[in-house]
């Protein structure tokens, strides 16, 4: 496969030695909906050595028009999105080591997932998992590349560790939750998801290559065709809890809830109080009776009472047919016990 590479390393700006900078990189990305899909496709064509993809959920249909990694075959067997991700790229690049973790990540498995890695790539679509990464990365001295869209909009940064502004520089805290538009109630092109994750994975290809990144915040509309950048050389904030003063509130579980409200998709997200997988077998038969359940070795699927609960092989459920967190703890607990 020496021609696999060929248009890339004849790009002056990368050659044979980038090249090989590239094929040594361990890159982590959080989150495989549709800025994930996308950067993971790039990253894994162009020869990243090793993606370890993580997602807490699983495929839908109305991911479909946006996250380009997954199929119809995918929504109809209810695959997890890491999973699914890492069979379609294990297709494109079998060079590619390519690890797929059905996860929630969360403050206490953070770093375990990302610190041995050489980049962070946010595939997010929450701000309170951005301020975990940007801990995580302040904390191991690595790399990390925001993006975030939303209707035609997008947005995107690479955040260095040194002398450049964190995340917590430009923004003290994470937005309350319901204050900002979500894909959920606004909607999404699926356009706009391409442009902003291009812009990450050059980042990404410049920081692995030990070329800086741009140092402008992109802004892009996509719809009013509209492009801006914004300098963002500033300095850190010299109050900056995190990386001036190494507080790392959002490592430390201090913002964070066993519950999630899945906003506007009608659906909570409970996290088990104990680890540990639970028996597919054992429940199926416990509740076959009285819901319609079906399961893989990932998940399983009841449909129970009007509800439908997708519980992960990591005894994590989401549960749709309510966002009343009380509901989905008495739903969880009737139906799956603590
Ligand atoms: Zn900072």
């Amino acid at each position: 496969m020496a021609d696999r590479y060929s248009r890339q390393v004849l790009f002056s700006d990368i050659g044979e030695v980038g090249q090989e900078k590239i094929r040594s990189s361990r890159v982590a990305l959080v989150g495989c909906g549709a800025l994930g899909s996308v950067s993971a496709e790039m990253l894994t064509r162009a020869g990243v050595g090793k993606l370890r993809l993580m997602d807490r959920d699983f495929v839908e249909e109305s991911n479909l028009q946006r996250q380009s990694l997954f199929t119809e075959e995918h929504v109809s067997k209810g695959v997890p999105k890491a999973a699914a991700a890492e069979s379609t790229l294990r297709a494109i690049n079998s060079e590619v080591e390519i690890e797929g973790v059905i996860t929630d990540v969360r403050w206490d498995n953070i770093e375990g997932l990302c610190r041995d890695h050489d980049i962070i790539v946010d595939g997010t679509d929450n701000f309170e998992t951005r301020f975990l990464i940007n801990d995580v990365a302040v904390k191991h001295s690595l790399p990390w590349v925001y993006g975030a869209c939303v209707g035609s909009y997008g947005i995107s940064f690479a955040f260095e560790s040194g002398t450049f502004a964190c995340l917590q520089c430009l923004f003290e805290r994470p937005p309350e939750v319901g204050t900002s538009q979500t894909c959920d109630t606004v909607g999404i092109l699926g356009p706009v998801v391409h442009v902003i994750a291009a812009y990450q994975v050059t980042q990404v290809l410049k920081i692995l290559t030990d070329q800086s990144p741009s140092r402008k915040i992109l802004q892009v509309d996509v719809w009013n065709g509209t492009w801006q950048t914004l300098g963002a050389e500033r300095a850190k904030s010299q109050q900056c809890r995190c990386c001036q003063q190494h507080e790392f509130r959002f490592l430390e579980g201090e913002e964070t809830t066993r519950m999630t409200r899945l906003c506007g998709r009608g659906a909570v997200q409970v996290s088990p109080q104990q680890k540990g997988p639970p028996d597919f077998h054992d429940l199926s038969q416990r509740l076959d009776k009285s819901g319609q359940v079906d399961f893989n070795q990932h998940m399983m699927r009841i449909q129970i009472e009007g509800y439908e609960i997708a519980l992960f092989a990591d005894g994590r459920s989401i549960i749709r047919g309510t966002e009343d967190i009380s509901e989905a703890r008495a739903v969880y607990a009737k139906y799956i016990g603590n």
